[in-house]
């Protein structure tokens, strides 16, 4: 974890003069209390700091900012995932949208028939061509699907983490979570989304 400039500063006063109001942090580094603000509520959040109501400031230490870190590291792909909803690319977009219904999932996963991974197809996919002037009922779902090999995908043993950060770098609200077989193709064994990360960030909230 890299702290700032100015955040490095603020735990040298703190260590110093703690404990100590926001007031007066900002006072010494020449600053407004609003504009300080952030970097006080980040110190914080990561344990450096701590804020006691009418003391201040005090310096908390480095063993409990890392203790954060060391969890998110703990949890993984494999423990949080969800079972896959899964088609074949000649399923209708018709049966394919009853089957988000059903299954209640936003991204419906298309495989082969050994269970590997062709293609993805998301809510605003299925929206786009229904409320066009396609037969959903005639239209097969790999038509519209996007395709192989530009699916990010996650593996069982990979940190949530990891899987977090490609839903946002890639705006996608799930992935896949694969096993590559010998001949590379991806076969499907489960699904990870927005939602799982949910719940591992309120999981995480229980135990602090
Ligand atoms: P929505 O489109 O319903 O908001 P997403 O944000 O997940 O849902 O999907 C955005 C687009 O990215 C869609 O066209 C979808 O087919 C595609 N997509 C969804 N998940 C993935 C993924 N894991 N890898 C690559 N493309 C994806």
């Amino acid at each position: 974890m890299q702290l700032n400039e100015r955040q490095e500063k603020i735990i040298e006063i703190v260590k110093q003069e703690g404990p100590i109001t926001g007031e007066s942090v900002a006072q010494l580094l020449d600053m407004t209390r609003a504009a300080l603000r952030p970097d006080l509520a980040f110190l914080t959040q990561i344990g450096l700091l701590e804020a006691r109501p009418r003391v201040g400031y005090y310096y908390k230490g480095e063993q409990n900012a890392y203790r954060i870190y060391g969890k998110l590291e703990e949890l993984s792909v494999s423990d949080y995932h969800s079972e896959p909803v899964v088609v074949t690319e000649d399923t209708s977009v018709y049966d394919a949208i009853v089957n988000m219904f059903v299954q209640d999932v936003g991204t419906i996963f298309v495989v082969d028939k050994d269970n590997c991974l062709e293609g993805i197809s998301s809510r605003k996919d299925m929206l786009k061509i229904a409320i066009g002037k396609a037969d959903i009922n005639q239209l097969p779902i790999g038509v519209i699907m996007t395709r192989m090999p530009n699916i990010v995908v996650a593996e069982e043993q990979e940190t949530l983490w990891s899987a977090a950060k490609k839903m946002i770098e890639h705006e996608i609200d799930g992935l896949p979570v694969v096993k590559t077989l010998a001949d590379n193709r991806l076969e499907v064994i489960g699904r990870v989304t927005k939602t799982n990360i949910t719940k591992a960030f309120v999981d995480l909230g229980k135990e602090e």
